[in-house]
């Protein structure tokens, strides 16, 4: 593999300088085409060697990928920051004639936008300070997800009363016992990783207990934790200085301008009046909910109280056990369910092929027919848990569906899972959530599968801005909750029944517990995030908590403790790629929910309306304004009112 990804690399720079030396007679043929052609190239080489990294848990491999892995990045940068590359570009959209269309001129546009977010067509001096942010940026970002690390796993708690752990699961006290094993010591040692944390929130029955776990959790990196020397206080403000330097310097007034250049929603007003009016409009249900629950428990409750009181109040209100539902879901059952739902929405046949090499036994792969008999493309799953498998579900693209030098490719995509491996009869038992999950990345399958664009670069999930590309994803889960499709993917192992109506009404009414709560806390943190960076400037100094302050006021119900540092270990939007973006997670929420309400209304497997979702919107890829697309699909803007029927939030 190694050898492969050297030669390819040679070749390509070989090519570009080729393509680049004759500047006199560019046009999207001669550029943007072999462009195009080598960077799907590259993708059908290093999808497979990283989809096996993932997957195949070999030390050999691991070894070759991570001496790969740094000829690529170097590569990448040589490419997004290629000045030449960028005014080619630059002239092939002049010279786009009317006649070019959509896809063209999106792939163009988005490559220029591409280079032009990195700075590359700045004046020198502006460039190299660009180059000199990045840097810094990164070194500040990385400090503070250390510090974090760090300040967690210095971390620990002591304790050999078994009184005082009355409740917590049996995984967790075995996971705490064997690390005071290992450190020569009785009793249970606990760190504050999350799975430990969580079970505590949701299940210690000793308050005191919580309130120090959530002390410890809250103020992680910060100047209340153990010690000065996490404190993330400093790396906060240089980050916000930074990213908006570097906004500035590419012609953007906030860090929130610039991260929603690559959005779908239009501007920083937009985003905000969506946060106001789900707060607004969820807050008495949320206000309702702590009522119940505050009765519930008989007392006022304190941050570190509500998780656990919202779980033992589920339990007593809708009990309904994931081992009694598990009963039905056989792994094998639920996916010919799900391929038949594919089938009767989008006409696609599922065909199974028994020919084709694959990493493990486990593993298949199926052919995607559409309605006139051809193949359209095709795809490997593999959902078992085993050794060596990296954790979670997720969807990659294997082979990106191209057309432009006359030999189509199909697109081919990897759908991963982690579900309990075939017991001694046969079966993987799923949960109702791992069923969820399972339509989820199957949502995410069909974006990729079902993509009309002949342009790598922007077909399937490619192009497709961040805060929808969750949208044919969230889309799918809401089938996971309704009867009509859980009849047909689900069957007793032993009666072969379909899941009894009455277990699936309890489901059901769990389903939104506290749901108007947990919108509210999403709400806090998004707005937090986004006013953060649309509103910060370079000659106030900024105070990070009282902005805090000033959004819970606004949007939270509970009070936190002073020593509370919610900002010092949010890494997301420090560290990670969610900075003035976190805001997405509802977004797309929002916009499932709406699309969905579509089928809702017209009968969900109405033929007409899913021919609509697929041609608006899952053909496209990132060809057209999406905003745009939405509208064509639904007739109107997107609206938040399915969301809040859904999350069972009536503000009336
Ligand atoms: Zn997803």
């Amino acid at each position: 593999m190694l050898p492969a990804v050297e030669q390819l690399i040679r070749d390509h720079r070989q090519k570009l300088n080729t393509l680049l030396d004759d500047q006199s007679d560019l046009n999207f043929e001669s550029l943007v085409v072999p462009v195009e052609l080598m960077e799907h190239e590259l993708g059908r080489v290093w999808s497979p060697v990283t989809h096996l990294q993932s997957v195949l848990g070999s030390r050999d491999w691991r070894d070759a990928y991570n001496q790969a892995l740094p000829l690529l990045t170097e590569h990448g940068t040589e490419i997004s920051q290629n000045a030449k590359l960028q005014s080619a570009y630059a002239g092939v959209e002049a010279s786009l004639g009317e006649a070019a269309g959509e896809a063209r001129r999106s792939a163009v546009e988005h490559a220029l936008r591409e280079f032009h977010l990195a700075g590359v067509d700045l004046p020198e001096a502006d460039k190299d300070r660009f180059k000199e942010i990045m840097q810094s940026l990164a070194a500040a970002q990385a400090s503070f997800e250390h510090n974090i690390q760090d300040a967690t796993d210095a971390w620990s708690l002591h304790i050999q009363d078994i009184e005082e752990l009355s409740g917590i699961p049996k995984q967790a006290m075995e996971r705490a016992a064997e690390h005071a094993q290992e450190k020569q010591l009785e009793g249970w040692l606990w760190a504050l990783d999350y799975p430990s944390y969580d079970s505590i929130m949701t299940h210690a029955h000793n308050r005191q207990l919580r309130e120090i776990f959530y002390r410890a959790w809250s103020t992680r990196g910060s100047d209340q934790g153990d010690s000065a020397a996490w404190d993330n206080s400093e790396n906060i403000i240089s980050i916000l200085a930074l990213r908006h330097e570097a906004a500035n310097l590419v012609g953007f007034e906030s860090y929130a301008d610039y991260s929603l250049a690559t959005k779908m929603a239009g501007s920083s007003d937009e985003v905000l009046n969506f946060l106001r009016e789900l707060s607004a409009r969820s807050r008495n249900a949320a206000e309702r909910e702590l009522a119940d629950l505050q009765d519930f428990a008989g007392m006022q409750l304190q941050p570190w109280d509500l998780t656990f009181w919202l779980e033992k109040y589920k339990q007593s209100r809708f009990s309904v056990s994931n081992e009694e539902l598990r009963q039905y879901f056989p792994a094998r059952t639920v996916i010919n369910g799900l391929f038949a739902l594919a089938g009767r929405l989008y006409g696609v046949e599922l065909i199974e092929l028994n020919d084709v090499a694959m990493w493990h036994e486990d593993a298949r792969y199926f052919a995607v027919r559409n309605d006139v008999d051809e193949v359209i493309g095709g795809f490997y799953i593999d959902i078992y848990a085993r050794n060596g498998k990296r954790n979670g579900a997720w969807v990659d693209e294997c082979v990106s569906r191209q057309n432009l030098d006359g030999k189509a490719e199909l697109p081919v995509g990897y759908l991963v899972c982690n579900f309990p491996p075939l017991d001694d009869a046969g079966l993987s038992l799923l949960t109702h959530d791992d069923v969820v999950t399972l339509f989820h990345e199957f949502g995410h399958m069909m974006h990729h599968l079902l993509t009309r664009i002949d342009l790598p670069s922007i077909s399937g999930i490619n192009g497709v801005p961040w805060d929808a590309v969750e949208l044919p994803s969230q889309f799918m889960e809401n089938f996971a909750w309704n009867y009509d499709v859980l009849r047909k993917c689900s069957a007793h192992p032993e009666s072969g029944a379909p899941l009894p109506r009455d277990l699936f009404d309890k489901l059901e009414q769990s389903r939104n517990a506290g749901a108007g709560l947990a919108m509210l806390r999403q709400l806090e943190l998004a707005m937090f995030d986004f006013r953060l960076h649309a509103e910060y400037e370079p000659d106030k100094s900024i105070d990070v908590l009282e902005m805090l302050q000033s959004v819970r006021d606004e949007v939270s119900l509970l009070e936190h403790p002073p020593y509370n540092r919610l900002p010092h270990a949010f890494s997301h939007i420090f560290a990670g790629g969610y900075a003035a973006g976190y805001y997405s997670y509802k977004w797309a929420e929002v916009l499932a929910a709406d699309a969905f309400a579509a089928f809702e209304e017209a009968g969900i497997f109405d033929p007409a309306t899913a021919q609509r979702f697929r041609r608006e919107i899952l053909e496209i890829g990132g060809s057209r304004d999406i905003m745009q697309a939405y509208i064509a699909f639904r007739g109107r803007k997107p609206s938040i009112d399915a969301l809040l029927r859904q999350d069972g939030i009536n503000d009336a």
